[in-house]
């Protein structure tokens, strides 16, 4: 496994690779996976799939400073290089980009990449400009690694129809891999930040997974529910965890993320848009956590 620190050494690097194929008559087929470190099986799990589908597994680790809001957690975001090396080893990555923060934007970045009104919704109507600073990121590591396919988390489910419309109408030549959310055995979803709940907070953090579950059996169990009742419903149990503090609890069509009918029933507009994500963002002492479900009209896979 390589481990680049510099654009130009990974850009040299994959050109070689290519190369090389090419020789042989065949197309490298590049597999990219960005994260921003502190690794766990969530991470692992893409770089899995890339690994399967790829001949080339290039994983970025990168803590995005232009992502963070200023009161956001960018300071303390958990990093542990030496661990992430060891577990992207282990997953068979072939090249690791971790570049700093002055190898990316080597003076203050003039230009961004901005996708509209799927970005001032959910997450980005509490974080604003942080979907800027994820796909101005991404376009970056797209344009460096120039990858075939790029592997996303549905954990960040609005994450992944912004990514894909950025490449959709910016004709990035690659496709989103959007992937399973993975969960603690109680149900907890994986996240890097989960390392700053106490004990007590990660306990009552457990009521996120539950009540999406909860819904997710109501919806396909039949019941009778519009879409405003099902939002009641999931904020109402969220709100009985004395430690959760709501940020959002939204219900919208996936990947347009277009806004429901509320008084419409739940399983009459999965049938007219296909698929709905369910997704909430609460905050446990200083840790905001997010979490959704995508509910599918026949549990079939989404296209983004
Ligand atoms: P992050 O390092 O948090 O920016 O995440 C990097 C990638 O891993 C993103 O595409 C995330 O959606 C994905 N990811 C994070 N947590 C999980 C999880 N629990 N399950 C699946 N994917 C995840």
């Amino acid at each position: 496994m390589k481990v680049f620190t510099t654009t130009s050494e990974l850009k040299e690097f994959l050109k070689s690779g290519r190369i090389a194929a090419m020789k042989e008559g065949k197309e490298l087929q590049v597999g990219l996976v960005p994260t921003m470190g502190y690794l766990h099986e969530g991470h692992a799990s893409l770089l899995r799939k890339a690994r399967a589908q790829n001949d080339l597994v290039v994983l970025s680790i990168f803590v995005n400073p232009i992502q963070f809001g200023p009161n956001e957690d960018l300071d303390r975001y958990p990093r542990d290089a030496e661990r992430d090396l060891a577990l992207a080893e282990h997953e068979g990555v072939d090249a690791v980009f971790m570049p700093s923060v002055e190898e990316m934007y080597p003076q203050p970045i003039k230009t961004k990449v901005a996708v509209e009104e799927l970005t001032s919704k959910l997450c980005g109507a509490s974080r604003p400009g942080h979907f800027d600073g994820v796909t101005t990121v991404v376009s970056k590591l797209f344009h460096i690694v120039a990858p075939n396919r790029a592997y996303f988390g549905q954990k960040d489910a609005q994450q992944v129809a912004v990514v894909a419309q950025m490449v959709k109408d910016l004709n990035f030549d690659l496709e989103i891999i959007p992937c399973p959310i993975v969960r603690e055995n109680d149900g907890l979803a994986l996240s890097s930040r989960n390392v700053y709940l106490s004990a007590e907070e990660r306990q009552a953090a457990l009521i996120l997974s539950r009540s999406l579950k909860q819904l997710e059996a109501d919806v396909y169990g039949g019941k009778e529910v519009t879409v405003l009742e099902a939002r009641q419903q999931l904020t109402q149990k969220i709100e009985s965890e004395p430690l959760a503090e709501i940020d959002y609890v939204e219900i919208a069509a996936f990947p347009s993320l277009t806004a429901l009918q509320l008084t419409n029933s739940f399983n009459s507009e999965l049938e007219v848009f296909g698929a709905i994500l369910v997704a909430v963002a609460v905050k446990f002492g200083t840790t905001r956590l997010i979490d959704n479900v995508l509910l599918t009209g026949k549990g079939e896979a989404i296209h983004v």
